[in-house]
């Protein structure tokens, strides 16, 4: 089920002319969809004109070049020389790249803890000073149920960050959707990557310390629904696959806040999810996981899945995992949360699916499964052979009775 390459790997592997403003590989549905964009707009702007007109447009064209082209090397060469950016710089868009500046970088699996499997890093990058309208990660999102957008109030958001030398980007899924949704205060972005050994960039994001600048493009919808019409979401993730999940949950049930009241939220969906990581260490995000679970036990249910124990770990009976005890463990606790030893099976997903009322209203439940190749296959069927298209339903919730395909969403 864990293999070291994540689907939405595979979809955001884009490489970069040096210097370009966004990648020159890029998928036959997105490069055709802006293709028809451009000539829209061409068709739009071009009206015929008189030759005497022409004459006088062409010289109004090239005075305005010429101003605009000495107002932009002024501009520039002021910047460079003021050593930092401009205010306008700062604005986040998905066809350009912004530099900002990193505020924090760590390696652990929380923001709220030191404690880390070596594998990962937290990067917690300047908010933007304003945020464009996000783009579509694929055309599927906009043909998705009768393909109306308007109400599409539920998103899942994401950035791409650049690695500099080799030109080449990748998407990441801030936990937080606010530092992206435009008219809100400017909060920071924050990542968690994880570092693959022969990766590219995650390596190169495991080398950046705070102070350090980074290149960011986006937001991008990697997902949206109606919130409205969504009673229970079902949450099927693994490995890094949690991000998405845990954005969505924050949207919907605020922050963790420690010790604080919580977040007024107990209107639907109600969220299942079913998390499954290699080794209790690998698990992300568990001390803000259980924050919410305990501040939200009506909406949020938790269940956690580890392939193997590790010793020094707690049983679920509160008794430490030694050497001998670990192979006949078959659960344990991570903070306060049961972690089942072994894979995500269909017995947890139909158990997952009878729990509450939604079992008997397909219509108004929505599962999203998001991780590696294996696991997204596994639940759901593989992803199509172009990394972005969804491909049929199949897996475990392939084999289910009264499961549709526009109810599953493969990130
Ligand atoms: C919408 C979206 C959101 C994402 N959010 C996150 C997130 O929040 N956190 C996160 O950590 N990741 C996230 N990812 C995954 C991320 O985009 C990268 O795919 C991941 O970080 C690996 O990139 P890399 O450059 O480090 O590794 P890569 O250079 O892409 O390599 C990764 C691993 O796969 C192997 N590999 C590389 N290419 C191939 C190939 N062609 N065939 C087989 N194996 C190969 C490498 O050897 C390496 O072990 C997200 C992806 C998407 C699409």
């Amino acid at each position: 089920m864990h293999r070291a390459t994540p689907s939405i790997r595979s979809a955001a592997r884009v490489s970069l002319r040096p210097g370009a403003a966004r990648p020159i590989s890029i998928s036959a549905s997105w490069r055709s969809q802006q293709q028809q964009q451009q000539q829209q707009q061409q068709q739009q702007t071009e009206t015929p004109r008189s030759e005497p007109e022409d004459t006088r447009a062409i010289l109004r064209d090239v005075g305005l070049l010429a101003l605009a082209f000495g107002g932009a090397f002024g501009l520039s060469v002021a910047l460079l020389s003021s050593g930092h950016a401009g205010p306008s710089t700062r604005q986040l868009r998905s066809d350009r790249y912004v530099s900002l500046k990193l505020l924090d970088a760590r390696r652990t699996c929380s923001p709220s803890s030191t404690e880390g499997d070596g594998q990962h890093v937290y990067l917690s990058i300047e908010g933007p000073s304003s945020v464009g309208q996000p783009r579509l990660s694929s055309a599927e999102l906009l043909h998705q149920g009768d393909g109306a957008r308007e109400g599409e109030d539920l998103r899942i958001l994401s950035v791409y960050l650049k690695e500099p030398s080799l030109q080449i980007e990748r998407a990441y899924t801030p936990l937080y959707a606010e530092a992206l949704t435009s008219g809100s205060a400017r909060s920071p972005i924050e990542l968690l990557i994880k570092r693959y050994p022969d990766g590219e960039l995650g390596r190169y994001a495991h080398r950046l310390s705070a102070h350090d600048t980074v290149e960011v493009r986006g937001p991008e919808v990697t997902w949206q629904g109606k919130r409205s019409e969504i009673d229970e979401l079902i949450l099927i993730v693994g490995g890094t696959g949690i991000t998405p999940a845990y954005q969505l949950i924050t949207t919907l049930l605020g922050r963790p806040r420690h010790g604080g009241a919580p977040a007024r939220a107990d209107a639907p969906p109600k969220i299942k999810l079913l998390y499954a990581a290699p080794r209790p260490s690998s698990l992300l995000l568990l001390p803000e996981l259980a924050q919410l679970q305990r501040s939200h036990p009506d909406m949020l249910d938790v269940r956690l899945f580890v392939d193997e124990a590790e010793r020094g770990r707690r049983t679920a009976g509160g008794g430490l995992l030694s050497l001998f005890t670990r192979a006949r463990a078959s659960a344990m606790t991570e903070h306060g949360m049961e972690a089942q030893i072994g894979q995500v099976a269909r017995a947890d997903v139909e158990a997952a699916l009878s729990r509450g009322q939604a079992s008997r209203q397909d219509g108004r439940r929505q599962l999203l499964v998001c991780g590696p190749d294996g696991l997204v296959a596994a639940i759901a069927g593989p992803k199509a052979h172009d990394g972005r298209s969804q491909g049929s339903l199949g897996g475990i919730l392939g084999q289910l009775q009264g499961i549709s395909r526009e109810k599953v969403w493969k990130l």
